[in-house]
């Protein structure tokens, strides 16, 4: 059954999940273990939305709600995806009644896809949605080695230009960072609301960028009046730049532990 649930991201308080599978299939993805081990394991995807229909009468969210933290949101086809933001957009003004204050409804996705591919029927749109697309690099031929089955590059970001033109707020999650990123000329293309850059990747680190270009990216990017936030693991990567000299810049990134969400 579909339900909305806690979760540990940082600029989280919910997560809306309902695939146990991704096709992005993405080769740093955190999930890979965990199905891994759950290989055959309950339903591939749940469409039960009764339970989350029920929910929704009664939830008071105490922060942002994420569609989706563990798979794309539109890994099973955009009819499902629809179906459920139609849902959770429905029910948006009276959560935000009984939580007393706004909070951001984010989806985030690598498939490019913000619009019925058949009707070109937009999806549904609310003050309170965040459309988002996940951008790790510019530069399509690491985005093929690292992000197969995800959009081309340059899909999402047309994605997220169309849908900012057809009034929705649109923001990036630039994480991990890879080798071709340039923050601000994405930002530029893009014009963002909000972009969350976020920790190293140990699973790649052959392709992965130095946390001081990353930072000097973000600051790039700032001092062009873009809003950009870092996640807690990179700003802590930053201050103990001694340590990792010292063991070395691949060991560092192999230690660091960093994971990806989404
Ligand atoms: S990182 Fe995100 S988009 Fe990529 S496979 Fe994992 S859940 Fe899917």
């Amino acid at each position: 059954m579909v339900r909305i649930t806690p979760s540990r991201i940082e600029y989280l308080a919910h997560g809306l999940n309902f695939a146990s599978f991704c096709t992005s299939s993405c080769v740093y993805c955190y999930m890979n273990r965990f199905r891994r081990v759950n290989l055959g394991r309950g339903k591939p995807v749940d469409e039960d939305l009764e339970e989350l229909a029920r929910q929704l009468e009664t939830f008071t969210p105490k922060g942002d709600i994420m569609m989706s933290t563990s798979n794309d949101p539109f890994t099973a086809g955009y009819s499902l995806a629809n179906r459920i933001l139609s849902l959770v957009v429905s029910k948006l003004d009276d959560l935000r009644s009984r939580a007393g204050a706004d909070f951001n409804l984010r989806v985030l996705s690598k498939k490019g896809v913000w619009r019925n591919p058949i009707t070109r029927e937009p999806l549904p749109n609310h003050s309170l949605l965040l459309f988002g697309q996940t951008v790790t690099t510019l530069n399509d031929s690491v985005r093929q080695v690292l992000e197969p089955g995800a959009a081309p590059v340059d899909g999402r970001i047309e994605a997220l230009r169309q849908a900012r033109q057809a009034g929705f707020r649109v923001w990036l999650s630039v994480e991990p960072v890879f080798e071709g990123m340039d923050l601000l000329r994405l930002c530029e293309l893009v014009e963002p609301e909000e972009v969350w850059v976020g920790k190293l990747n140990h699973y790649s680190s052959q392709f992965a960028l130095p946390p001081e270009e990353i930072h000097r990216q973000v600051e790039e990017a700032r001092a062009s009046g873009f809003v950009v936030r870092e996640k807690r693991e990179l700003r802590e990567a930053l201050k103990i730049e001694e340590e990792r000299k010292l063991v070395g810049l691949e060991t560092y990134l192999v230690e660091a532990g960093a994971q990806c969400r989404s």
